[in-house]
């Protein structure tokens, strides 16, 4: 039986295409004939490398999403942003300290943050961006850790702000000297690693790295969680 695929309309760059009801905004850039040579990663919304910003018909906000998380709808205006440039100062985390001196030193943006919450609206990962910003300019570099956990910085909050503020970057050094000087040592992790610079999964890791993309997906969303 033939199932009938609806077509509909999306403007690309300011270009009419038709493309199938229910695409994904990478995939109706693909049915539509583009080559997506930047922009583009996992496709499953982890890597952040999709950053796009759109428009619905008839709806005023400009929309901020991850291209291959995002259905297209009809009449919907797309522009992909393949990269935002961005403040990343050059540092030692040797020569840090995991206080609010290293911010005012590395990242002195942050303390221009207005809190009108525009990042985290713009955040498609739902993190609460100007809450983690808070958190560093309080100084709290654990809090800032925490919440920033789960950025994948596709810079949509930086390309949003209105103090031009680096935020993802600013949480990854956060993320950092929590790592390096607040975390809580492992002795399961330290013994892990010890395991790993022994060679001891060497066999296990090349049987992943040949694995086809199917199989690696079943077993990776079957697998055993273990919480403790
Ligand atoms: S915090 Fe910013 S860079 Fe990170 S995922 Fe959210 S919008 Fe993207
Ligand atoms: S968008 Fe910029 S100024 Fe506004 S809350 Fe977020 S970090 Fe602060």
């Amino acid at each position: 039986m033939d199932v009938k695929v609806e077509m509909i309309i999306v403007y690309i760059g300011g270009e009419l295409f038709q493309v199938p009801e229910g695409s994904t905004i990478i995939m109706a850039m693909e049915y539509a004939g583009f080559q997506l040579k930047k922009g583009v990663g996992c496709r499953e919304g982890y890597c952040g490398a999709c950053a796009t910003v759109y428009r619905e018909k008839g709806d005023y906000k400009l929309k901020g999403s991850l291209a291959c998380q995002t259905v297209v709808t009809d009449g919907m205006t797309i522009a992909m942003i393949p990269f935002v440039p961005a403040e990343k100062p050059l540092y030692d985390l040797n020569d840090l300290t995991p206080d609010v001196g290293t911010f005012t030193q590395l990242f002195p943006s942050v303390f221009r943050c207005v809190s009108c919450n525009t990042c985290t609206k713009a955040c498609p990962q739902d993190i609460e961006v100007m809450d983690y910003v808070q958190a560093l300019i309080r100084g709290d570099i654990a809090k800032a850790a925490d919440i920033s956990f789960d950025c994948i910085r596709c810079g949509l909050c930086a390309l949003r702000c209105p103090a031009e503020i680096v935020q993802y970057n600013a949480g990854i050094l956060a993320r950092r000297l929590y790592g390096k000087y607040l975390a809580k040592r492992s002795p399961e992790l330290d013994e892990r690693l010890k395991e790993l610079e022994e060679g001891k999964y060497i066999k296990e890791i090349d049987e992943l790295n040949k694995m086809p993309h199917d199989k690696l997906s079943e077993k990776y969303y079957s697998r055993e969680i273990k919480i403790s």
